[in-house]
C-alpha cells in the first residue's frame, strides 16, 4: 500500500522537515497513488515552506489498536510526559465502527500520532470517519486532530472549547515543540469544532448512535463524554484517570460530583483518558474518586491550620503517592488547584 505525504519544512529553517500524510489517497499501488495527485486539492499548509510537492511513499507507521469487540477499538497511550520518543502518543485513543461512518474519540497529542492512528483505522474499514469527538482541550488529545479534519470528519467538542483552545493555543504549541523536537511537530494545529456540544448530541453512524455529553467545570472547564449504548461503553475522555495521576485544570469538587453522574450512566466499561485502556464501570473510578477525596480533605485541613499554599503543595495528597504513576509532576499543581478553589469557600 502506498500514501500520499508532503515534505513540509519550516520557513525559519529549511533543513527541519518532516512527511505530512495527506489522508484519503491510500492506494494499492505506486501508479495508483501517482494518479491521484493530478486531482488533489492540498490541506492548508501555507504556514509552511512553499512550493509543498506531494508524493507517493510506502505506508508509515501504524498505532496499535485493541479490538474490544462490537466495533470499538481502543489505543493506550504512553504513561509518560510528552518527549521525543512517544511525539504526544501520551493519551487514549478510540474509534467506534458504525454501519455507514466511523467516529474517532480523541486524537493523540501531535498530527504524527494522528496520522499513525488515521492508517490503523484504514486498515480496520474503509467507510469514512464522520466525527473526531475531542473529549477536552488538553494538548495530548487533541493535537492530532488535523489530519481527521482533512480527511472531512466534524470535529466534535464542548461549546467552550474553540476559546480555551484559542486562549492557550500559544502556549501549548511551544511547549510541545520543545519536547518532541520541532521536526516531529509539524503539520500539528489546533483544529476548532464545528460541531458544539451543550445539550446531549446523538452523533449517527449508522445502525449505532454515540450520545455525546457535556459536563460542568471538573477535570477541565470542556470536558465531553461519548457513550455507546451497543456495547455499554463510556468514552469518559479524562474525566477518568488509571495509574496515570489525575490531573485537576478545574474544580475538585466540580470533579466530584461529575463522577457521581457519570456513575448512573448506564455503561458496563469505560475507555480512560489515561491508561486501562478498557476497565469495568463504574468500579475502576474508585482510586479516582479516592485520590479526590484526598485531595479534598488535604487541602482543607491545611486551609484550616493556615498552612501558606507554599508548605501545603508539599503535604496536600502525599499519603497517595505510591498509588499512581507520574505523582511528583501532576500532584503538586493538584494541590495548588485545590488550594485555590476552596480557599475561598
Ligand atoms: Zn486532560
Amino acid at each position: 500500500m502506498f500514501e500520499l505525504v508532503a515534505s513540509l519544512c519550516l520557513i525559519a529553517a529549511a533543513d527541519v522537515c518532516r512527511d505530512v500524510l495527506i489522508p484519503g489517497h491510500e492506494s494499492v499501488s505506486r501508479s495508483e497513488c501517482q494518479d491521484r495527485i493530478r486531482t488533489l486539492s492540498l490541506p492548508d499548509f501555507s504556514a509552511y515552506r512553499q512550493p509543498v510537492e506531494p508524493r507517493c511513499v510506502p505506508l508509515g507507521p501504524t498505532a496499535d489498536f485493541v479490538d474490544v469487540g462490537g466495533g470499538v477499538f481502543v489505543h493506550r497511550g504512553q504513561i509518560s510526559d510528552v518527549g521525543p520518543f512517544n511525539f504526544g502518543d501520551v493519551s487514549n485513543v478510540a474509534f467506534v465502527v458504525g454501519d455507514r461512518s466511523i467516529a474517532v474519540i480523541d486524537a493523540g497529542g501531535s498530527r504524527k500520532i494522528g496520522e499513525a492512528v488515521y492508517r490503523a483505522i484504514r486498515q480496520t474499514s474503509d467507510l469514512p470517519i464522520s466525527h473526531l469527538v475531542l473529549t477536552h482541550m488538553h494538548p495530548d488529545h487533541v493535537f492530532g486532530a488535523s489530519v481527521f479534519a482533512d480527511a472531512g470528519a466534524r470535529i466534535v467538542g464542548h461549546r467552550k472549547l474553540a476559546r480555551a483552545l484559542g486562549d492557550r493555543a500559544e502556549s501549548y504549541t511551544t511547549s510541545f515543540t520543545n519536547r518532541m523536537g520541532a521536526a516531529a511537530f509539524i503539520g500539528t494545529r489546533i483544529v476548532a469544532p464545528d460541531l458544539e456540544v451543550d445539550e446531549p448530541v446523538e452523533l449517527d453512524l449508522g445502525g449505532r448512535t454515540l450520545v455525546v455529553r457535556a459536563w460542568p467545570v471538573s477535570h477541565s472547564h470542556t470536558d465531553i463524554t461519548a457513550f455507546d449504548g451497543k456495547t455499554g461503553t463510556l468514552f469518559a475522555g479524562d474525566l477518568m484517570f488509571h495509574l496515570h495521576t489525575p490531573a485537576v485544570d478545574g474544580s475538585v469538587r466540580g470533579w466530584q460530583s461529575v463522577l457521581k453522574d457519570l456513575a448512573a450512566i448506564p455503561a458496563r466499561q469505560v475507555v480512560p483518558g489515561h491508561g486501562g485502556p478498557i476497565l469495568d464501570w463504574p468500579e475502576s473510578a474508585a482510586p479516582l474518586m479516592r485520590y479526590l477525596a484526598v485531595l479534598e480533605a488535604d487541602t482543607r485541613a491545611a486551609i484550616d491550620r493556615g498552612v501558606s499554599l507554599s508548605k501545603a503543595v508539599d503535604v496536600i495528597g502525599r499519603s497517595e503517592a505510591a498509588n499512581w504513576d507520574l505523582f511528583d509532576l501532576f500532584n503538586p499543581r493538584n494541590a495548588t488547584v485545590a488550594y485555590t478553589e476552596l480557599e475561598w469557600e
